[in-house]
């Protein structure tokens, strides 16, 4: 390895723990003058410090644009020579790896559709052995913890001492207000546990918006990440990715502009980072909560069915009773008042009569 290279290499580990670091780019290298064009507005505004660019680009259907492949990394290199800023690309495989390295991509980023599997993770990590370059590992699609800890461990048993964390959150069944829900007791799990490891949020694959961009990012600050990875491209609307989530370089950098670094003691970082995933838990638990009483409506229904066909009373006073005081005794053992019980099932029973009269 040459010095240059070798002191490139350097500054990027060092430039990894920057707080308030900006990964910027776009989300697919489309043609060498859409890749230049984005990258030398991107540098003009100062404030980006490493570019991104997708080259393989895992897609959920095939027939999409699948990213220009290896064809394009002397681009990337030139758009490097450019602008003088590092670049990073995502590897789903050790082909992948080998060809960045040879055109001396400085940063690589693990995808989620790849975190999410042990075998892909372990075929990039031995493709990295005895490479000293900086990985991010993203959060895998689902919500488990566990295998993104597993993924970052791959990669460091690998031998890569410069290692990042990007939370670009988790998908789930049907419609949701973001394209990925953040679930921030995750990432804040993880920044406890790695408190060493830089933690980016990626806005723009949570929100696959742009109004929702601000204020993600603003979040992640006043939850103390380290830096941020923005889709950024020269015309958005003609992406051929993610074009609705994309901002132009010019509203990168408004919007950078616009978020508040503001100082906060450890305590208050401490209380910010609490309450946030406290509030998720309580977000998610009531969510389950509302799933769970409309699978007791549909039973509910099914037994009014029954009872019809078979000419019973919907109300039995004794299977009422049988229901409630076994509630109370339960919600006593866990420390809930039997006045609560009482008025919950009582509302429950209600609405469950309702199902049952509508058959
Ligand atoms: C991307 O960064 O363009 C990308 C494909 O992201 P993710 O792995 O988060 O879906
Ligand atoms: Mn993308």
């Amino acid at each position: 390895m040459n010095n240059i290279t070798q002191k490139t290499i350097n500054n990027t580990h060092k430039l990894l723990h920057k707080k308030g670091l900006v990964i910027a780019g776009p989300c697919s290298v489309e043609s060498e003058l859409q890749l230049m064009n984005t990258v030398t507005q991107l540098a003009a505004t100062g404030k980006v410090d490493i570019l991104r660019a997708g080259v393989w680009k895992p897609r959920t259907n095939p027939g999409g644009f699948e990213g220009l492949g290896t064809k394009s990394l002397p681009w990337l290199l030139h758009a490097k020579e450019l602008t003088g800023l590092p670049v990073a690309v995502e590897v789903a495989t050790s082909k992948h790896v080998e060809d960045a390295l040879s055109f001396e991509v400085d940063v690589l980023w693990i995808g989620a559709r790849t975190s999410v599997n042990p075998f892909s993770v372990q075929n990039i990590a031995d493709a990295l052995k005895g490479v000293d370059i900086p990985v991010l590992i993203k959060n895998p699609v689902n919500p488990d913890l566990k295998l993104w800890i597993g993924a970052l461990e791959r990669i460091e048993k690998a031998g890569i001492k410069a290692t990042g964390l990007v939370h670009r959150g988790f998908s789930l069944y049907g419609q949701t207000e973001l394209r990925n829900t953040p679930v921030w007791q995750i990432p804040i799990e993880m920044k406890r546990l790695f408190p060493e490891i830089p933690l980016i949020c990626d806005p723009s694959h949570i929100c696959g918006n742009r109004t929702s961009l601000q204020g993600i990012s603003q979040k992640s600050i006043d939850l103390d990440y380290d830096g941020l990875m923005i889709e950024s491209h020269c015309n958005p609307d003609e992406a051929l990715t993610d074009k609705d989530q994309q901002l132009t370089p010019k509203q990168l950098e408004e919007m950078l502009s616009a978020l508040e670094r503001k100082t906060k003691s450890s305590r208050e970082k401490f209380y910010t980072q609490s309450i946030t995933g406290l509030r998720d838990e309580i977000n998610d638990l009531d969510a389950e909560l509302i799933i769970t009483l409309a699978r007791r409506m549909h039973v509910s229904k099914k037994i009014g069915e029954l009872k019809k066909q078979n000419k019973v009373t919907i109300l039995q006073q004794s299977r009422y009773n049988e229901i409630i005081e076994k509630a109370v005794k339960s919600g006593q053992e866990k420390g809930l008042s039997e006045e609560f019980i009482r008025i919950y099932m009582e509302a429950i029973h209600t609405e469950s009569i309702r199902h049952q009269n509508l058959t």
